[in-house]
């Protein structure tokens, strides 16, 4: 091969609608209105994974192919758990760079937090509302659970300072609540209730020593609460356990990538730091190679009415097209 390798990676998966009533248009029924196409997935990432192909197919038109491999990587479970890419190097596919559109508004994603998931079950022991003056509601006690971890992020949150790409963020670490369950019926006082919780961490922090610290916390306020002291509640780690990583400045794949983008757009190349987890995680940390997450504007991924700009797919399809063919050199097709 002349030229260098390169990693193409899209996710498949998407994130559930919530009440479909709450969209303009169905969310599996694509629309287009006027530049915007709608749809769930559109944006977050079905319109990369077109770009990443597309970007092949540009360069064949015009009679060229690349001097390097190009693995299109089709991964799943992106926004659970990040197992789909991790799959692609524990298969041992390697290459010389790799990169994810997804959807950045046509910058370059500088820094990005890790993810934990984890479960944490209340129980306790059931009683006739009556006797509820004895507190022991265990919808209540996980009210008071979450109040704890609402302090525990604020504390997180303010280890920001000194953090290069952090400090300046209003709010960089963010817990959410993501579901909640418990009781049996309105007249039974709950005796069991359970979270469903997502938290986010700094790049360069261990994902286990975060997870023990969550346990520590949680153990230590039930402790000194006095309905949880008495059944201590259990923390499971059910999805996500995944590390930030930073896109060291400076490299040739970035170079390149600024070189294409200024061709494609006319503007210059703008970093940023995001707040939510990335496979290009695992080419960062674990592939140990430049890891460029790009892609196009995009509004709502991950909310209603989730959309895609047209235009950016095109001029970011024009990007990834000049980067295959600086990174991995081009040749032409032997025309028959
Ligand atoms: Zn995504």
């Amino acid at each position: 091969e002349r030229g260098r390798s390169l990693i193409l990676q899209a996710h498949v998966d998407v994130v559930p609608p919530g009440p479909t009533d709450m969209w303009t248009h169905p969310p599996f029924a694509p629309v287009i209105d006027g530049d915007w196409l709608y749809g769930r997935g559109g944006a977050d990432m079905k319109a990369g994974h077109a770009a990443n192909i597309f970007a092949l197919d540009a360069l064949r038109r015009i009679g060229l192919k690349p001097a390097a491999t190009i693995y299109i990587q089709s991964v799943v479970e992106e926004e659970s758990t990040g197992n789909g890419a991790l799959m692609t190097h524990l298969r041992g596919y390697r290459a010389d760079a790799a990169l994810i559109p997804e959807p950045e508004d046509e910058k370059l994603v500088r820094a990005n937090v890790g993810v934990l998931w984890f479960q944490v079950q209340v129980r306790g022991v059931p009683v006739h509302v009556r006797e509820m003056g004895e507190g022991a509601n265990a919808i209540d006690a996980a009210y008071r659970l979450i109040g704890e971890l609402r302090r525990l992020e604020a504390e997180w949150n303010a280890a920001k300072t000194g953090r290069e790409h952090f400090e300046r963020e209003e709010h960089p670490i963010n817990l959410n609540i993501g579901r909640i369950e418990g009781g049996d019926w309105a007249s039974s006082v709950p005796a069991w209730c359970t979270l469903q919780c997502r938290i986010s961490i700094y790049p360069g922090q261990s994902a286990e020593a975060a997870a023990r610290e969550l346990e520590e916390r949680i153990s230590h306020f039930a402790r000194n609460d006095r309905f949880l002291a008495n059944l201590p509640p259990s923390v499971t780690f059910n999805g996500f356990r995944a590390e930030g990583y930073t896109l060291e400045p400076g490299s040739e794949a970035e170079k390149v990538l600024g070189r294409a983008h200024r061709a494609a757009t006319g503007a210059d190349l703008q970093s940023f730091m995001t707040a939510g987890y990335l496979d290009t995680r695992v080419h960062a940390l674990y592939d140990k190679i430049p890891a460029l997450c790009y892609g196009p504007y995009s509004q709502g991924i991950h909310a209603f009415d989730e959309r895609v700009s047209l235009a950016s797919v095109k001029r970011i399809t024009g990007t990834i097209a000049l980067f295959i063919a600086e990174w991995c050199g081009t040749e032409a097709i032997a025309l028959c």
